[in-house]
């Protein structure tokens, strides 16, 4: 065609998706010890038009299933069908611990600790390495989807590479409720993508194992705000539009139990805070001891723990302050 540009064609294990077509891959990465194979899908989604190829992942850690159910509604409700560029959406990258409701693989190694990976290295090792040569490198931009671990919920916030403005740009146009700069982690994705010049960020909302509607929702309109952004869509449907602004946090801290005890929340996830207010207590069995979590500093609750009983030293409150 005279003055149009084609887009071109994406090819993952050795499997071809032309322009236009949207097709499910199939990367088979390990077996398990009966010999069954296992195999990562990969919904590929081709435009007609260039542009950007946009990566959205899920299920890294195989338990947190909201990252999971985000990539599976959008695809469902074909919101991954773009105008230009193309889309690479992985439901679920940690198959392995995804059927053993575990965030690691196996042989118990975190392939979000593993990358870049080696091909003869341990499975978790593997998984990284295949990734990086079949899907990263053909990227151009990736959100990565999370939740916190088993009862500690996140409340809906984006993580962006303090030292890549692009990742900042993307958190931004995100524009989850809360957006921080975290510092890259060794044998990361998002490290191993920055290493090789591709901005990701990583979304963590809710809790391992639950689904939260809330964050579902949260993550489907961050998603869809980067796709109009880069200008793949061309409209957002008016139920996945309405945002609160995102609150940029600079210093964040974990607070911790001071002594072991039942542990008893007074203030929802995601508040405001103010400087030495109490935002819970712990106490023991019998009504003698009690003491009280004061906030640090004038800022917001960003993650809570809802375990009932702990240890002294369990993360509670994870508490951020504004810019
Ligand atoms: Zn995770």
């Amino acid at each position: 065609m005279v003055g149009e540009q084609e887009n071109k064609d994406i090819i993952i294990g050795g499997q071809k998706v032309a322009p236009g077509e949207d097709k499910l891959l199939k990367i088979n990465i390990d077996r398990l010890p009966t010999g069954t194979l296992i195999d990562i899908p990969v919904y590929v989604y081709n435009a007609k038009k260039p542009g950007p190829i946009l990566l959205v992942q899920g299920g890294l850690h195989g338990d947190e299933i909201n990252g999971i159910e985000i990539v599976r509604k959008m695809m469902q409700e074909q919101l991954f069908n773009v105008d230009k560029g193309a889309v690479i959406a992985v439901p679920i990258l940690n198959v392995f611990g995804f059927i053993h409701f575990s965030r690691d693989v196996p042989d118990g190694k975190d392939v979000n600790r593993s990358f870049p990976g080696s091909k003869s290295g341990s499975m978790a090792s593997r998984i990284a390495y295949h990734y990086i040569s079949e899907i990263l490198s053909q990227i151009d931009l990736g959100i990565d989807l999370h939740t916190g671990g088993a009862q500690r919920h996140n409340y809906p916030q984006i993580r962006y590479t303090a030292e890549d403005n692009l990742s900042k740009e993307l958190a931004a146009i995100f524009n989850a409720p809360f957006i921080f700069p975290s510092k890259l982690i060794k044998g990361s994705f998002r490290n191993a993508a920055h290493k090789i010049g591709k901005p990701t960020v990583v979304f963590e909302a809710g809790e391992s194992m639950r689904f939260d509607d809330s964050s579902i929702l949260e993550g489907m309109q961050g998603i869809l705000n980067v796709l109009k952004h880069l200008g793949m869509i061309k409209s957002i449907e008016p139920k996945y539009t309405e945002r609160t602004t995102s609150i940029v946090l600079t210093d964040r801290k974990w607070l911790r139990a001071p002594t072991a005890g039942m542990f008893i929340p007074e203030i929802l996830n995601g508040s405001e805070i103010k400087k030495g207010q109490i935002l819970g207590i712990i106490t023991d069995a019998i009504a003698l001891k009690t003491k009280n979590i004061k906030a640090p500093y004038d800022g917001f609750v960003i993650a809570l723990n809802f375990q009932a009983v702990v240890n002294q030293g369990d993360a509670l409150f994870h508490v951020g302050q504004r810019e």
